[in-house]
């Protein structure tokens, strides 16, 4: 599915990266994006961030992630190419709603909570950890399902590093362990997304959640979930594999998979 670039017929900036520059090219009938990083430009750390950004996008394949498509180096620029998401992402999604003062759906709800548990089930069960979850960073398609991107700041643990320590993401969505400069895992993207929940129902972020009290207009068990991901004892908070299992979410399956 590699799409040469000198073939296309039409490219449009549609984002600008913190590592580089987000097109959307237009070939024939064929759509993607392209996100072009110019490592010269880059420190060192940068740099494999943006390697590994590559290489694990590269390597995974699931309905709920934004889909790879090829790329490459092109002299010391890095091309990756990558599924188009034509309907933005669920932070100006949010905004909109917030602008209308219309609440979602919680319905709609489950089904992005849902997705994402399996995008996040699938990584972590392969020792990746995202380490920037958050509404920017989940993505619409068309047809209006969501899917996990910009893995710019992955992380891939193994057996001598069971635990990630570097303190970076984004404040308003990281877990109290990062903020606190200790040792932490997956769970941390487990706070992240309690982080997305809680601003799913209340529009607005919760930060810094000192007290969670998610909107009356969603329900009792939506707001004891996104409690139990904003515990500040990384332990205590449920894996996407336990999420999957409350019976609010297997109904969503039941229904929709
Ligand atoms: P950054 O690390 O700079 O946040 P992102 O991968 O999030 O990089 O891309 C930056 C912006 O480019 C996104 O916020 C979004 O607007 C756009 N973008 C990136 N990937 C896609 C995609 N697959 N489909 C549609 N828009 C995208
Ligand atoms: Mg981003």
């Amino acid at each position: 599915d590699e799409i040469r670039l000198e073939n296309m017929v039409e490219k449009k900036l549609i984002g600008q990266g913190s590592f580089g520059d987000v097109y959307l090219v237009k070939t024939g009938t064929k759509q993607l994006v392209v996100k072009k990083i110019d490592l010269t430009q880059l420190s060192i750390r940068s740099q494999e961030y943006a390697h590994n950004e590559f290489r694990v996008l590269k390597s995974l394949v699931h309905p709920y992630i934004v889909a790879y498509k090829g790329g490459g180096f092109q002299g010391r620029t890095l091309n990756i190419h990558m599924e188009y998401c034509s309907g933005g992402d669920l932070a100006n999604r949010i905004q909109d709603q917030k602008t209308k003062d219309v609440p979602f759906e919680e319905k709609q709800v489950h089904g992005w909570v849902l997705r994402l548990c399996l995008a996040l089930k699938y990584i972590h069960g392969r020792k990746i950890l995202h380490r920037d979850v958050k509404p920017h960073n989940i993505f619409l398609t068309d047809s209006g399902t969501i899917k996990l991107g910009d893995f710019g700041l992955v992380r891939v643990l193994n057996e001598d590093n069971l635990m990630a320590s570097t303190s970076l993401g984004t404040p308003a969505y990281m877990s109290p362990e990062i903020l606190q400069g200790v040792p932490y895992d997956a769970k941390a993207d487990i706070w992240s997304l309690g982080c997305c929940l809680y601003e799913f129902a209340a529009l607005e972020r919760g930060f810094p959640y000192t007290e969670v009290i998610v909107p009356g207009n969603f329900s009792q068990e939506y707001g004891n979930l996104v409690k139990s991901l904003l515990n500040r004892v990384a332990s205590r908070r449920p894996d996407a594999r336990e999420i999957l299992m409350l019976p609010m979410l297997v109904n969503v399956m039941g229904n929709q998979l």
